[in-house]
């Protein structure tokens, strides 16, 4: 995309979030399918093993767009299961690549808890969501995204790491590259460089998700 390797990016904001944000850990596991990559460049920069010690069910969807929590949550729980060989007593890099509502990562959390992890440093390949996308990507509105409303000490107690790190937002739009003026950065931000539609369903959808 854009003359670029998205897998080399997604490895690179890996390298780098290693780099803002180490873990004194003993292996790094990513979140699947979405740390994967990140995860492979944290490994790698960090000279820590990777392994999949949590293993996704791939025939059940994502589970933010989910409309009610009940719904959500079952879904965490069927779709990833735990490796217990891998997380029994070590110190583990959870990685993946955002914080949405937050209420997947803590049932992940939780999950690698139970399967015996002795520590989980949560790391997260880009900055906090603070702000909706209006472009197409279908988040939440802002009141129902956990950092748009919490500390990162907030966060890291609600979601149970022992640790909480993000990518900067230069950590980000240093790993790709030279045309970072024209990234769009708004779920980062707040900042929305390009007007909004304008048809009244998108205007819908913008006041429905800033006023609630
Ligand atoms: S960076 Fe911009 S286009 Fe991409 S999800 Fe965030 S708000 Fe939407």
């Amino acid at each position: 995309m854009f003359g670029k390797s998205v897998n080399e990016v997604r490895t690179e904001l890996g390298r780098r979030l290693a780099k803002e944000q180490p873990a004194d850990a003993d292996v790094v596991v990513p979140v699947p399918d979405s740390g994967v990559c990140a995860a492979t460049g944290y490994a790698d920069a960090a000279g820590l093993p990777l392994q999949m010690g949590l293993i996704r069910n791939h025939y059940v969807g994502r589970t933010f767009i989910e409309p009610h929590q009940s719904i959500r949550h079952f879904g965490v729980r069927v779709k990833l299961n735990p490796v217990k060989s891998i997380l029994q007593g070590r110190r583990v890099v959870l990685v993946d690549d955002s914080i949405v509502r937050g209420t997947t990562s803590r049932k992940i959390v939780k999950m690698m808890r139970n399967a015996g992890a002795s520590e989980v440093h949560m790391r997260i390949s880009c900055p906090p969501t603070i702000s909706p996308c209006f472009y197409g990507v279908d988040t939440p509105k802002r009141s129902e995204l956990i950092a748009a409303t919490q500390t990162l000490e907030e966060i890291r107690r609600f979601i149970g790491a022992d640790s909480l790190g993000y990518l900067s937002l230069d950590g980000l739009l240093g790993s790709v590259g030279e045309a970072r003026p024209s990234y769009c950065t708004s779920c980062s931000t707040g900042d929305y460089p390009v007007p909004f539609p304008e048809n009244e369903a998108a205007y819908l959808q913008l006041a429905l998700k800033l006023n609630e």
